[in-house]
């Protein structure tokens, strides 16, 4: 058994057998053959060992051609590797007498080769542990036949353990089959985590290297809710988180109750409970939450996992989906929020050193203005069949604000010249997620409809913390005194000036802060789906006065750990059961 930490992302415990992928996406497969299937096996490997022969070979002529034979010699290296009988032998026991798959053994000798030059000091011995990793890619991939697994193919019951997925390849899971994910690279913020736990798969990210020490197959428990994993737990850890798991269920069963009731305080505060979805079929789980409304989608999915610019009305369809399946509840429709980590196949702005401070979200769309009026367009056309409202993205400059509603003004206009109806009185808003937004809010109250605070980014800004980068993640916190005072202003500012303010970043889904946002004067919230009861349970179980005084204690305190440590005491004496 070996317990690892990671962060916790989406919460909820997960206990089954791995699907292993590694950092090319290879499916590292079960460990164990029927006894039956030997012979076929080794048949199989010799195969991959030739296919894998001739392609080096083949590498081993052009490059002797065309640079000379010192360059060449590389290869010779791996022939001689690929054809050595020691090696041939050790992998072959490995199947016959241990009943180990192919691919197991391949990666259990070669790597063990490998480990013995990572030992060895300098940089010529780690430049051999290289040439051995490659040659075992080589050998899995021709046994697997494949380059990267059909994540959306999965089809029995699986923890997904890998390097890191994209976030459109998480959007692609089954939460059916897919019990939970793990991954060794990835931040707090990062879409992937977002995307997991809008789809409620148990999640941790960022645990570092850890998949060469498990194999498919292996029994694995993901704790989400405190960003641990357990590889291979013995019976008593098993029964321990299955005890969990059924606690969980009646507290969920319990909430489930909540549907129908309003969020609203002991006091009589209401307070606006809104979903975030990434795709239109993401509704139904916010109606079963009992949403007001959708207060977030962030429409650059439709963009992911596609090479092709989605036409208008591909556009068109979706939106008016998820407004006709809304039923009448308003739908904050966010303009595309494309680059940084949800890259997708526009032309590269020259190798960005920064995505999180380049060609993204709205600056990109105004640079790509008829991608901008293709999709404003479809958002208008589908304003005629119920209450959407626009909401750009990334806004760091009144200007920029400006320059986004002339291309919106622009759009009205051509619609009607043809005749096409929409809701010419749409409201227009803006995210409140770059400081500079901020710091300008007594600017912007005069230009737009409402706001939005998108705490994911508005963290990674304040704080200078990349969102997804897990070697900085014990500084991306919500819990920051900086963040914090940031949302103050923000709200206080919008509330002076009667202009709505909502939040849809993460940090409102999580109960921890409902008290604070709530005593900060906040009275919108948008959350992944999931955590809609949770948060209503918690609005109805504190009064405003409560929430005002918890509020100006955090503002007096100067570190997150103490916020963060506080928010826990008072939040055990509202839930003592809550796991913390
Ligand atoms: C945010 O930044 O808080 C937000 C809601 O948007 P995204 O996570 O898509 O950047
Ligand atoms: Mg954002």
């Amino acid at each position: 058994m070996e317990r690892l930490q990671g962060i916790a992302v989406s919460p909820g415990i997960a206990i089954g057998e791995s699907l292993v992928l590694d950092n090319e996406g290879f499916r590292i497969p079960r460990r164990f053959l029927p006894r039956d299937a030997v012979e076929e096996e080794l048949l199989r490997l010799g195969k991959a060992f030739h296919a894998a022969e001739a392609e080096v070979e083949r590498n081993r002529k052009t490059v002797s051609e065309q640079l000379g034979d010192d360059y060449a010699a590389i290869f010779s290296a791996h022939l001689q590797m690929l054809r050595d009988r020691r090696l041939h032998d050790e992998i072959e026991e490995m199947i016959r007498v241990r009943h180990y798959s192919p691919e197991y053994a391949v990666s259990r000798a070669l790597r063990r080769y490998a480990k013995v030059f990572q030992s060895l000091q300098g940089k010529y011995m780690a430049e051999r542990a290289n040439d051995i990793f490659d040659i075992e890619k080589r050998i899995l991939r021709n046994l697997l036949g494949r380059s990267r697994e059909e994540l959306a193919n999965i089809t029995s019951p699986v923890l997904v353990l890998a390097h890191n997925i994209t976030p459109s390849e998480t959007a692609s899971l089954n939460p059916r089959f897919v019990l939970g994910l793990v991954t060794e690279i990835g931040g707090p913020g990062s879409h992937t985590a977002i995307v997991a736990e809008g789809l409620g798969i148990p999640a941790v990210v960022g645990v570092g290297p850890f998949l060469t020490d498990v194999s498919g197959g292996d029994t694995v428990i993901i704790d989400g809710d405190q960003g641990q994993i357990v590889l291979r737990p013995d019976e008593e850890t098993v029964a321990h988180y299955r005890h969990e798991v059924e606690e969980q269920r009646s507290l969920a069963a319990k909430l489930e109750a909540l549907r129908d009731l309003p969020a609203i305080t002991m006091d009589g505060q209401v307070v606006q409970m809104m979903g975030n979805i990434e795709f239109p079929h993401e509704v139904e789980l916010c109606k079963q939450r009992g949403a007001n409304g959708i207060g977030l989608y962030r429409t650059e999915f439709l963009y992911l996992g596609r090479d092709d610019d989605p036409s208008e009305d591909a556009h068109y369809e979706s939106y008016a989906e998820v407004v006709n399946d809304m039923g009448g509840l308003p739908v904050v429709m966010r303009t595309l929020d494309l680059g940084a980590d949800k890259m997708r196949s526009l032309p590269d702005p020259e190798d960005e050193r920064n995505p999180f401070l380049g060609l993204r979200s709205i600056r990109l769309a105004l640079r790509n203005r008829d991608l901008f009026r293709t999709q404003l367009r479809a958002i208008l056309r589908a304003s005629s069949l119920g209450e959407i409202r626009i909401m750009f993205p990334l806004i760091s400059t009144i200007m920029e604000l400006r320059q986004a509603r002339m291309v919106l003004a622009d759009a009205m206009e051509d619609l009607e010249e043809a005749n096409v109806p929409f809701d010419r009185s749409i409201k227009v808003g803006m995210m409140v997620e770059v400081p500079s937004a901020i710091m300008m809010m007594d600017r912007f109250v005069d230009e737009v409809d409402f706001f939005s605070i998108g705490t994911n980014d508005l963290i990674q800004y304040c704080l200078a913390v990349d969102r997804s980068n897990k070697d900085v993640a014990n500084l991306y916190t919500a819990a920051d005194p900086a963040v914090i005072r940031m949302i103050e202003i923000a709200v206080r500012v919008a509330n002076q000036h009667g202009v709505p303010i909502s939040m849809c970043g993460q940090m409102c889904g999580n109960p921890l802060y409902t008290m604070l946002l709530l005593g900060l004067g906040l009275r919108s919230f948008s959350v992944t789906p999931s955590a809609i009861p949770e948060i209503k349970r918690a609005c109805r179980s504190v009064s405003t006065e409560q929430c005002v005084r918890v509020a100006e204690h955090v503002l007096k305190l100067e570190s997150a750990r103490d916020v963060k440590n506080f928010l826990k005491e008072e939040l055990a004496k509202v839930f003592p059961e809550l796991p913390l």
